[in-house]
Formats: structure tokens, sequence, C-alpha cells
């Protein structure tokens, strides 16, 4: 089944215990498309570049066979940059700086060929450029979106509407209890379903992901790895995972959903071996796989 993908594009200066990159590919839309394009075809890329985005990246794109149709080049402008650096706990992050540039204008309009897509995902944006999304394509079979502390902090009742639109909401443990004033996660998780969405899926770093419904709970570990690089895009690449397994399959059933936790949770594991998106780079779908089902081995065990 066809996937939108809608958010940032942008070049990333990261730095952790490990190592550093400068103006590295990166940004919500890239490891969300990247992640999704190991499951499912054609994945539809909506966002913006400046006349400064390297031609490498965009040939790492088109060679995850990603539709680039709906990429705007403001060639007048500078490319999104971000720049982070990572504690000893690396799930501790200070933002170095945001420059917007070009995505201060992003205006995104849905190319009448992506209109149609039957999966669509809201990278982290404002949520009234989301909106602006849904409104421009026809009922899609899942609508699945991402958000930040920065929306809820500053447009938090556009946010709390555009949630009403979306099927399953991603957000980390800090901003679920942000968002519902509420500390307990379960609790939180509950509060969000009565905000809109229907699956609400709680990423905690290293400690996994937690997935609540109406009816179910279900929690998956995160892949023990000894070495991890760079934690960027772990959130994205976990969508991408989660939201391209859904849909390859077009199943959007309870025990599925499960399964598109752990392959988010697979692609999110990958992703943080190595620097920018270079952990997707080397994947193939038999890799991912083959750790899908060592995630199975991780909690299973017999009564006695
Ligand atoms: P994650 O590590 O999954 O939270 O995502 C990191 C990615 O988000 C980086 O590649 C950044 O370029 C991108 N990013 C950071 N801040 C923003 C923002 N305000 N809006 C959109 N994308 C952002």
């Amino acid at each position: 089944m066809s996937l939108l993908v809608v958010g940032s594009v942008a070049l990333d200066t990261v730095e952790t215990p490990f190592g550093q990159v400068s103006d590295a590919l990166g940004g919500s839309a890239v490891y969300i498309s990247a992640a999704a394009s190991f499951f499912t075809a054609p994945v539809r890329v909506v966002g913006v570049v400046g006349g400064d985005f390297p031609q490498d990246h965009v040939h790492f794109l088109e060679s995850r066979k990603i539709d680039l149709d709906g990429l705007q080049v403001m060639k007048d402008g500078k490319t999104f940059r971000w720049g982070g650096k990572y504690h000893y706990d690396l799930n501790v992050r200070d933002t170095l700086f945001t420059q917007l540039n070009v995505f201060e204008r992003f205006d995104p309009q849905i190319p009448p060929g992506y209109r149609t897509s039957g999966y669509v995902c809201l990278g982290n944006i404002d949520p009234i450029l989301q909106r602006q999304v849904l409104n421009q394509i026809s009922k899609p079979r899942l609508v699945v979106g991402d958000t930040m502390n920065y929306w809820i902090e500053t447009k938090p009742n556009e946010l709390v509407h555009t949630m009403k639109l979306m099927d399953v909401i991603i957000v980390n443990d800090s901003e679920a209890r942000l968002l519902t004033q509420e500390p307990n996660l379960i609790k939180a998780a509950k509060k969000i379903i009565r905000m809109g969405p229907k699956v609400v899926i709680i990423k905690k770093g290293e400690h996994g992901a937690t997935l609540v419904t109406e009816d179910t709970i279900f929690a998956a570990p995160a892949y023990p790895l000894e070495n991890i690089f760079d934690p960027t895009g772990a959130g994205d690449s976990f969508a991408g995972g989660f939201i391209g397994w859904l849909a390859r399959t077009d199943d959007v059933s309870p025990d599925n959903l499960k399964r598109a936790v752990i392959y988010g949770s697979t692609l999110a594991s990958f992703c943080v071996e190595k620097f920018s998106v270079d952990g997707l780079k080397e994947l193939s779908y038999l890799k991912i796989h083959d750790r899908f089902r060592a995630f199975m081995d991780l909690s299973r065990f017999d009564e006695k």
C-alpha cells in the first residue's frame, strides 16, 4: 500500500560521546521514509530543502526508491539545520541550535498523485501544517502522527485539534506527561485516547515502547545493543518501521499493531548503531527480519 510521509528534511550536526558529524542527512521525513522503504512502496515524501541540499543525499533517498516529486527545492534558501549534543546517558539530548531556514516558509502541497495514499505519516511539524496536509487528501486508511515538546508548549490548542484526526499518535514519555499533566504513563495514554487517537505509542528510549489502546497494553523492549553511536532519528525510524509494516500488510488488527511495534523497534535499533542514516544504508529486509525474530526470544519464557 502507498505511504505518504510529511516532515522535515534536514542537515544535522550531532555530537555524541563517540564522535560527531556536521551537515549530515537527517530530518523526520528522511528517517521515516528510509525506514518504511524496507517494507512498502511507493513511499512518497513531501518536504522542503534549500538550494544547498547535497545531491548525494538525494541519491541516497532515490536509492531507497523513495518518490521525491513532493520535495520542494527553494533554490534561493538554505536547508533546515538542527544541532544536538548527547550526554553519556544517551537518553539526554541538548538541542544546540535550530535554524528553520526554508522550513519557515514550508507550505505542504500534496501532488495530485499522492492524494489517494492509503497510509499517512505526519512527522513532527507544526500541527497546523499537519492538518493542512490531511485536508488535501482523500480519506486514508490510517494516519500516524508525531509531535514534540515544542508544539505541546507553543500550540497546545492547535495540536489538540489535529490529534482528533490521527488514528495513532507516537510520543515519548516526557511528551506524554507534558501533554496530559499526568505522571503515570498508562493513565497519560488513556487520557490521550480520550483526545482522539485510538492508539497511543509511548517511546521510552533504551527502555522500549508501549502501545496502548482502549483495551490493550503491549510493552516492547528496546533491542539490547552494546554499541549505540547516535540516537538521532531513533523515534522517526521507529515510526517508519511501524507504519511501513502496516502499509505492507494493510492490516491494522490488534495483533498486527504489536508486530508493527516490534518492526518499529527493530528499525530504531539499526538506526542508532551508526551516525545519521548510515545505519539504514546497509540494511536489507532479511537482516530486519532476523532481528525481528531475535526480539521474539528477548522476552519469551515458559511457565515452568
Ligand atoms: P528524533 O531523534 O527521532 O527525535 O528526530 C531527530 C530529527 O528531528 C533530526 O534529524 C532533526 O533534523 C529533526 N528535528 C529536530 N528539531 C526539529 C523541529 N523543530 N522540526 C522538525 N524536525 C526537527
